[in-house]
């Protein structure tokens, strides 16, 4: 490949992702072995699938539940995101408050907010070790513009009852002696964010939901979905209910085609950094992210690298989904570019490894949970690039769904919302593109000097309901 980018010796591209480099991609598990009756079926063993499999045998370990993946647990975003277990939701809370109310609303998030606090706990009770650190998330501006923006989005929170411990604005000395960040305008910080490990994370929890008694049949691509049926290739399993957990690959079911959309987001991880740590700080391991329109996010490693992501190529025609992980010349570039912009002294060190990954979008960019008790038929995802945290949210949900319990989760805002799908080809495409080109540009704009938000960036906004 000819990059401008340094490369180390042994630079990895795709291959689902750096995160399984050091545990390695696990041996092919077994297919489904013909027809089988279950209480549940799970399609998709990524954190949503896993999670929803862990709870279900957690209240009732009778229940017969059975997951159908069609690679292995893990092979999705869960195995490949940016690590960032967040209290952030898809969407904003008016969205939310508009159907249920301001007070379910802040409910919601208050949840969001529990559910990072749920996985570390479980995590450490289950023994499984993902590299958590809770050392919340930093937000930074590196121009005027993204520096009003970041203002607004403080009074943003304080308007919906967010106090200085959930979010405040760091003084420069805090913010330099946190992490320096080159050409940092301004940053603030809110202690609702831990590190992890992806792909430790997803390994554990199948290892946890199969020492429960759960059957993970993989390398078995569920091709329809239908009433108390999850067919495949090699079979059919019949169940009282069947869960789709197949995010940013839903597209791929026809019958689903159109109702999320599979965007793409990129990462690069840069060898250890040794003494380059002394000029960058983050001794904190906090998230890092910024107020860019093509925003980028990053974590320090559990071995001292920096793993760094943003988005690439976002939107294949077609809804296509780049299955292993291979990443365009151009997109490294653009994130190593970034990358050492921010952190001069990583010019030192080099690109380990790239990947991508694909991501759930609804068309009203909010998350959604449903159990449909008439069909046996429901789900959860379009978590649009925050689901790390929610897919904890929607397992805990779909348990109490599924087992009919009226609890406080499963009167949630997000609960059975319901969105119409993205538009046919090729409007779709064009109306992606059109709003990742306007927000590229917004984003050179205010970099140039602009001291407020682009109005492109509007226009991008309003094309595609973000
Ligand atoms: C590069 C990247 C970075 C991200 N960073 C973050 C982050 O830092 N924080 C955050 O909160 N979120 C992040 N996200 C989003 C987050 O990773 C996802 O929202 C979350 O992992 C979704 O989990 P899931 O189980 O719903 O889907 P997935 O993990 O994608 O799992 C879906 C599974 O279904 C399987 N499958 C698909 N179709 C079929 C079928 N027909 N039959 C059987 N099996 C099927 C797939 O193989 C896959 O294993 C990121 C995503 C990407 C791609």
């Amino acid at each position: 490949m000819s990059t401008r980018v340094p490369l180390s010796r042994d630079f990895v591209n795709g291959d689902v992702s750096f995160w399984y480099r050091s545990l390695g991609l696990p041996p092919a598990g077994e297919p489904l072995g013909g027809d089988r009756d279950a209480d549940v079926a799970i399609v998709g063993a990524g954190y949503t699938g896993l999670w929803t499999a862990y709870y279900l045998k957690k209240a009732d370990p009778g229940l017969r539940v059975v997951v159908l993946e069609k690679e292995f647990a893990g092979y999705g975003a869960s195995g490949r995101n940016g690590g960032w277990l967040v209290g952030e939701l898809a969407g904003t809370p008016e969205r939310y408050a508009r159907t249920h109310g301001v007070d379910a609303a802040k409910r919601l998030q208050r949840v969001m907010f529990e559910a990072i606090d749920e996985v570390v706990s479980v995590a450490e009770k289950e023994g499984v070790d993902a590299d958590i650190v809770k050392g919340g998330v930093t937000t930074v501006a590196t121009n005027a513009a993204q520096d009003r923006r970041l203002r607004e989005l403080l009074a943003h929170e304080r308007h919906w009852g967010w106090t200085e411990e959930d979010v405040r604005l760091l003084d420069p000395a805090e913010r330099e002696g946190r992490l320096r960040v080159d050409g940092a305008v301004s940053a603030i910080w809110s202690p609702h964010c831990a590190r992890i490990q992806p792909a430790k994370l997803a390994r554990g929890l199948a290892r946890t939901v199969r020492d429960l008694g759960v059957e993970i049949f993989e390398r078995t691509p569920v091709t329809e979905i239908a009433p108390r049926e999850a067919r495949t290739p090699y079979g059919t399993v019949r169940a009282e209910y069947v869960i789709r957990a197949t995010e940013g690959f839903t597209a791929g079911l026809r019958q689903y085609h159109r109702a999320w959309l599979p965007m793409n987001s990129s990462m690069i991880v840069t060898e250890p950094l040794g003494d380059l740590w002394d000029a960058i700080g983050w001794e904190g391991c906090e998230l890092l992210g910024d107020m860019a329109h093509y925003y980028m996010y990053a974590q320090r490693t559990a071995d001292g690298r920096i793993a760094f992501g943003g988005r690439g190529k976002p939107y294949l025609y077609g809804s296509r989904v780049d299955d292993r992980g291979h990443t365009h010349t151009w997109t490294i570039e653009a994130l190593w570019e970034l990358l050492t912009g921010m952190f001069p002294a990583v010019r030192a060190s080099r690109v380990a490894h790239a990947w991508s990954g694909v991501l759930g979008v609804p068309r009203d960019w909010c998350a959604t949970v449903h159990v449909d008790h008439a069909t046996g038929v429901g789900w959860a995802g379009g978590y649009t690039g925050h689901g790390v945290t929610t897919t904890n949210l929607a397992g805990r949900t779909l348990r109490d769904l599924i087992l009919r319990e009226d609890t406080e989760l499963a009167s949630l805002p997000w609960v059975g919302r319901r969105v119409r799908g993205w538009e046919v080809e090729p409007l779709r495409w064009i109306g992606v593109h059109a709003m990742y080109d306007l927000y590229r540009r917004a984003d050179a704009r205010e970099k140039a000097g602009l001291d407020r938000t682009s109005v492109l960036a509007r226009v991008a906004d309003s094309i595609t309901g973000r």
